[in-house]
């Protein structure tokens, strides 16, 4: 695997493969590289001879109150389990490769982003998009995969894809848990004992709608009602969001129908996870 720090450095790897026919897969993380992740390059290393990882942790998406200083850093491990799951090129710039002066054009999302992840996080989806916009410009892939882990950031992307004709196939993957139903997240690592067993509320909560909905409950505030019982806050859990929302605009619905997502975002402590499910999908089953 190729460990390769500036654009111009990427372009000359991906054209050597684009010279021997290759197609292009492209996986953009912020590292700390989890089993969602490396899904996310197997799925890829299918679809294509060429799977490009980027690891960079975007400072334009985190607000000066988040944890852009303290998010988990772990480049070494990071480039070793690509590298087994087959990526043949890791971008990894340093932020000033990405931004190296001052900068005056943004992709700027339109009200869809200002709710949910936007009505808590500010700007963070200018900042998504921005990215992944040069980084597109950059890689030029033909295929990009993100995570349905991060829904409205998927749906956004597509929007973008579709709104400014980017020339890339986008592919969503599914959301991988551990055992016990959490969604893996970097972001895991900052609950301790007592929290972690308080965040597989999240898991259940969904698990729990999604067979309500199976169970014929159409009703989108019964479905909430159902959610949030298995939201115990004497848990330290404080919900920020959970609904019932449309899968092209994520506005929220009064009747679910299958392919509706139940939505979720909670702090579990200090930590701030979120999830989602697709109504009508099977929910995997929790030990
Ligand atoms: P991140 O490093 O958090 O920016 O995530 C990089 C990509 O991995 C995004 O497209 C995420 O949606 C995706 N991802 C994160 N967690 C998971 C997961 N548990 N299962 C599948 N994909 C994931």
């Amino acid at each position: 695997m190729q460990v390769v720090r500036s654009a111009s450095a990427v372009r000359v790897a991906i054209r050597a493969a684009r010279s021997r026919g290759e197609c292009v897969g492209f996986v953009p993380t912020m590292g700390a590289l989890h089993a969602g992740h490396l899904s996310l390059i197997d799925r890829a290393r299918a679809a294509c001879e060429c799977v490009v990882l980027s690891i960079f942790v975007n400072p334009l998406q985190f607000a000066p109150t988040e944890d852009l200083a303290k998010y988990p850093r772990t480049e070494a491990e990071d480039l070793a389990s690509a590298e087994a799951h087959g990526a043949a090129i890791a971008f990894v710039p340093a932020v000033e490769a990405m931004y190296p002066g001052p900068r005056m054009v943004a992709v700027v999302p339109n009200a869809m982003a200002d709710r949910w992840e936007g009505a808590v996080r500010p700007g963070h989806f200018a900042g998504v998009l921005t990215v992944v916009a040069k980084i597109f410009n950059i890689v030029q892939p033909d295929v990009a995969l993100f995570g349905q882990k991060d829904l409205q950031q998927a749906t956004l992307v597509s929007a973008m894809v579709r709104d400014l004709d980017f020339p890339v196939r986008l592919d969503i993957a599914p959301i991988v848990r551990e055992a016990d139903g959490l969604a893996m997240s970097s972001r895991n690592r900052y609950l301790d004992a007592s929290d972690r067993l308080a965040a597989r509320a999240l898991s259940r909560c969904l698990a729990a709608v999604s067979q309500a909905f199976s169970d014929g409950v159409c009703d989108a505030a019964t479905l909430r009602a159902v959610g949030d019982a298995m939201l115990p806050s004497d848990d330290g859990i404080t919900t920020d969001y959970l609904d019932v929302v449309s899968a092209s605009l994520l506005e929220p619905v009064a009747r679910a129908t299958p392919g509706d997502y139940v939505i979720l975002a909670a702090r579990v402590g200090a930590t701030r996870l979120l999830d989602n499910h697709r109504l009508g999908d099977p929910f995997p089953v929790l030990t």
